[in-house]
């Protein structure tokens, strides 16, 4: 194993977790088709599998990374700081060019941009920006599933900076409210991070449910995508 990251990997361990012993477990790098990082349990061991594109990265960098993966893991908060590292440095011109060169020589891609058939995501997210956040929310990237999920017809990775929407929700027959209620709510968990209160994670905190209420068709829109397309949402 790389020894410059099972020492990352230890350090991390030992701010998040500082009484517990750290665990077996397996960091190295991975040939994705993309930007991808894992982190699984097996057997108790932890592997982790960093993206070969990070390989060149600066130590705070990795160590950013390999935070955001363990407090996943654990569900523990994600320090913002460290969100922000990564996100700076996967945002970063040169990282995009190289993304961009590996995404045409590897494989297929996992997400697939924001132009849907109907609708597309960057102009949701803009306009929702000017009506509620006087356009002052960055924005991430946004783009629909590569499948047709039901399972999940929305979320936000942060470690990824991205807003993913079902492609189940690409169709004339579903309502503009519906594709903007989804992006609205991802929106609201940018702006509110998954806080702990107590042991209890709390993704949904009091700020988050009354400034959701600030959407006009929020019961009709949470009405269709209950029973038209029965599923969840996180
Ligand atoms: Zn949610």
């Amino acid at each position: 194993m790389n020894a410059r990251l099972a020492d990352i990997f230890k350090q991390v361990y030992l701010e998040l977790r500082p009484s517990s012993p750290t665990p077996d477990f397996e960091i190295r790098f991975f040939a994705f088709a993309n930007l991808n990082n894992t982190i699984r349990l097996r057997r108790g061991r932890v592997l982790v599998r960093l993206s070969d594109l990070l390989e060149g990265a600066p130590d705070p960098v990795l160590r950013a990374i390999v935070h955001i993966l363990l407090a996943k893991l654990y569900r523990d908060p994600i320090d913002p700081l460290q969100a922000v590292r990564y996100r700076k440095f996967t945002g970063s011109r040169a990282m995009s060019a190289r993304m961009h060169l590996i995404r045409q020589t590897r494989g297929r891609k996992r997400i697939t941009g924001p132009r849907g058939d109907h609708y597309h995501l960057e102009e949701i997210f803009d306009d929702l920006n000017r009506r509620f956040f006087h356009g002052l929310m960055a924005r991430p990237l946004m783009s629909w599933s590569e499948n047709h999920s039901r399972r999940s017809l929305g979320h936000y990775d942060p470690a990824h900076n991205t807003i993913v929407v079902s492609r189940i929700l690409d169709h004339a027959a579903v309502p503009k409210y519906a594709v903007e209620y989804l992006v609205f709510h991802e929106m609201l968990h940018l702006r509110h991070p998954v806080r702990l209160r107590g042991s209890r994670r709390c993704v949904h905190p009091r700020e988050f449910r009354e400034e959701e209420k600030l959407f006009p068709h929020l019961a009709e829109a949470k009405r269709y995508l209950k029973h038209s397309l029965s599923s969840q949402q996180r």
